[in-house]
């Protein structure tokens, strides 16, 4: 019997354990250099966690792409929801994964080869930053169900051209799957800013590190093999060598689905020359209408203008679905605020409503806010930027001020500290009252850790309530500060009295020590 059907046939009882298997491994990794490795008694590292120590057992992922049956029209009317205005990109979008998911279902079912001939549906999408690129693209990962992933083409390329590098997404993609190599083989990868690696743009020639990630990510549009765990991660081979569990070591790309996007700025001035040139006699527009942004000349781009960019030939050719997003105008962006399901104005909402605080907003605040936002020129992302501007303050100062109602109006945008002082003091008795709540909830944590029961008389209370709101501090800290060594103090004066309870006074707050000592120096007297 052979060597390897030997071992094959032994009992498991009789199978190297996995320290010896790490050995070997080890030492065959130094080749011949006759290096031995010897592991100290204690010697085990981490068992697997995350992504390899949870295998799924019902595979949700794969039972959805299996039972995948959705229409273009069903998942535009989902990404509606959400996304607002990219009509177009929708529908683009939406016959695309709709044929990459049909494909992929036949598959599993056997109804069609692997191998047979198919053109994958990989989509490039061009526009500005902040319209939505990602955003469809996530929302319908997750419509789907299946794991999605992005990262930004200029990581690649930073390290130059090491294949390994381009891998590390796909391995990314089996973390999003919770270790399912299975089921991350048909997830989404989402490549941002894919124009910065078109190297036409440099006068000495092709970008060569460009080019070069261009070419392995060709490899996996296509198909390849990437390890699960990347060759240098000695840790990760290590626990992958160790674990009981039998994982895959490779997972295959042939059915991941690619998407690559970019603002593409100088393309579109390229298209827009290439079209003003090719206009002769007639144009697209007339010249009488007003001028395009470049970025509107994206959706002209054909397959001559991105091979011009910097891009491979072969490259491009992987991505057939070409579609370009438009830019967002200041309705659009109140649109955001009013209607998408997924609004950062909701995300506000739900902040406040954390510490049940609740905001109604005007039409016109919301107006003036996409307008501010516009200027940002970082599409529906210059909405963040704006509304954090104008409530940064009102999410430190409200949760503490008792106030449970706002309105966010066109002066709380202009002039949000002014806004918030006015607000504060138009509700001084609600701060007050809070104020007093927080007293009270320091006197019940100071009898409960010191066994001593303290209570604060309305001169006292008035005086810590004016001190913190001069010092601009919260009662607990004023409090811990004010009164650090009551616990010790009240300690020897309950043990020369039989006083559990004291009330505090403004002398108290105005001089502690004096207090104390003044109670310790009487309960003596008592003694
Ligand atoms: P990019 O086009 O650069 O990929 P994103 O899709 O990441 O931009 O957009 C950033 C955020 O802005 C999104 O998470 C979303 O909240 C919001 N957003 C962008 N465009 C839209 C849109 N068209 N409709 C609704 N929200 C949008």
């Amino acid at each position: 019997m052979d060597d390897k059907k030997d071992k094959e046939n032994k009992p498991s009882s009789e199978k190297e354990n996995p320290i010896e298997q790490l050995r070997k491994q080890l030492e065959n990794l130094m080749g011949d250099k006759n290096v031995k490795f010897e592991f100290a008694p204690n010697f085990m590292p981490e068992p697997p966690q995350e992504e390899f120590e949870e295998e799924i057992e019902t595979n949700d992922i794969l039972e959805k792409i299996k039972n995948f049956s959705m229409k273009p029209r069903e998942i535009r009317d989902y990404l509606n929801r959400f996304v607002i205005k990219q009509d177009e990109a929708k529908k683009v979008l939406s016959v695309a994964i709709c044929d990459h998911y049909n494909h992929v279902r036949r598959c599993l079912q056997n109804k069609t080869s692997p191998d047979a001939e198919y053109a994958k549906q990989n989509i490039i999408i061009l526009g500005p930053t902040g319209v939505g690129k990602t955003y469809l693209m996530r929302t319908a990962a997750k419509l789907i169900g299946v794991p999605f992933v992005k990262a930004d083409a200029t990581k690649f390329s930073e390290t130059g051209y090491v294949g390994s590098d381009v891998e590390d997404i796909i391995r990314d993609l089996v973390k999003a799957a919770k270790g399912d190599v299975d089921a991350a083989q048909y997830g989404i990868v989402y490549i941002d800013e894919i124009d910065k690696i078109a190297g036409k743009s440099n006068p000495g020639g092709k970008d060569v590190s460009g080019r070069g990630v261009q070419i392995n990510l060709l490899k996996l549009m296509e198909e390849s093999n990437v390890n699960t765990v990347a060759p240098q991660d000695m840790m990760g081979q290590m626990r992958m060598a160790m674990s009981n569990k039998k994982q895959k070591r490779t997972i295959n790309t042939r059915h991941i689905l690619f998407i690559v996007s970019g603002a593409f700025d100088k393309l579109g001035e390229n298209i827009a020359r290439r079209m003003d040139k090719n206009r002769i006699g007639f144009s697209l527009a007339p010249s009488s209408e007003k001028e395009l942004e470049p970025s509107e000349y994206l959706k002209y781009a054909e397959t001559d203008d991105f091979i011009k960019y910097g891009f491979e030939a072969e490259f491009i050719g992987r991505l057939p679905v070409r579609v370009a997003c438009e830019a967002l105008t200041a309705p659009d962006l109140s649109n955001i605020l009013t209607s998408s399901e997924g609004s950062i104005l909701k995300q506000y909402k739900e902040d406040f409503s954390g510490y049940d605080i609740d905001f109604s907003i005007t039409p016109e605040a919301i107006e003036k806010i996409a307008q501010l936002a516009i200027k940002e020129k970082t599409g529906a992302r210059g909405l963040m930027t704006v509304l954090e501007r104008t409530l940064r303050d009102f999410k430190f100062e409200l949760p503490s001020s008792g106030i449970r109602h706002f309105e966010l109006d066109t002066d709380t945008v202009s002039n949000p500290k002014e806004r918030l002082t006015k607000l504060l003091f138009e509700n001084s008795d609600l701060v007050r009252d809070s104020l007093i709540s927080d007293l009270q909830k320091f006197a019940k944590t100071f009898s409960k850790t010191s066994g001593f029961e303290i209570e604060f008389d309305t001169s006292a209370q008035n005086a810590l309530v004016e001190m913190a709101i001069q010092a601009d501090k919260s009662i607990t800290a004023i409090c811990t500060e004010l009164f650090k060594d009551y616990e010790h103090g009240l300690a020897i004066v309950a043990r020369n009295s039989s006083d559990t309870k004291w009330v505090l006074t403004k002398d108290a707050v105005e001089n502690p020590d004096k207090f104390l000592s003044e109670l310790v120096v009487k309960s003596f007297n008592k003694k």
